[in-house]
């Protein structure tokens, strides 16, 4: 009975997440939705790429959270457009699901947008399993975490676009272990593109920029 209803759950989420595709094709916008476990440094990454990134990529926003506007209030400083979602008054969801998405996508004006980045609820569980349309997903690690996620989360990983290893400034003060971690990354998705990046510092960026860039244009042209 649960398993059926799980299933309806998601072929529902499947049928309005083709509808946001079909909208963000006509808005000729790309869509990146960005997961991770809470913690990993995602808010900040993305405030650092948006600086680096606007005014030649035009970016908009739309953060998820249980509670709170804490995280859209740090990426409005960038002067990005940026919408936030609370899922607490639907019942406190632990991810986005598609229908979640159009209404607010409509209302940042996506026309005016070259990239849009969805900051999903940090979980790495579920929010694999709920397609909203995007074009991209990315799945950002931290060295504060184990390097075993990849294996514990495998789907996050397998259905993931791009991987970004980030806070490795840290990694002097802490045993972990980086090239294990990306091995792990490697060893559930093998073509999986992982940049190793301190969102703290800016090192590592270039190549994740630019891998955000040819992204950008080969589904926009811009
Ligand atoms: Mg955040
Ligand atoms: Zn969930």
């Amino acid at each position: 009975m649960e398993i059926n209803i799980q299933k309806r759950v998601l072929e529902a989420n499947e049928t309005q997440a083709d509808k946001n595709r079909k909208f963000f094709k006509e808005q000729n916008v790309f869509v990146l939705n960005m997961m991770s476990s809470p913690g990993s440094g995602k808010t900040q990454l993305l405030c650092k790429s948006l600086k680096l990134l606007m005014p030649s990529v035009r970016v908009g926003v739309i953060v998820g959270d249980i509670c709170t506007r804490n995280d859209a209030d740090r990426l409005e400083i960038t002067g990005a457009k940026v919408t936030q979602i609370n899922t607490d008054q639907f019942g406190g969801d632990c991810h986005l699901s598609a229908h979640l998405i159009l209404a607010s996508a409509e209302g940042l004006g996506c026309l005016d947008l070259d990239l849009l980045i969805v900051e999903n609820i940090g979980n790495l569980v579920c929010p694999a399993e709920f397609d909203i349309g995007e074009d991209a997903k990315a799945v950002v690690l931290s060295v504060t975490e184990g390097e075993d996620k990849p294996l514990k989360y495998p789907l996050m990983f397998r259905v993931a676009d791009v991987a970004i290893l980030n806070k490795i400034d840290l990694l002097p003060y802490l045993d972990f272990d980086a090239k294990l971690a990306v091995d792990n990354m490697k060893q559930v998705h093998p073509q999986l593109p992982v940049f190793e990046v301190s969102a703290k510092t800016q090192q590592g960026f270039e190549p994740w920029l630019e891998w955000v860039k040819i992204k950008v244009f080969e589904k926009t042209g811009k």
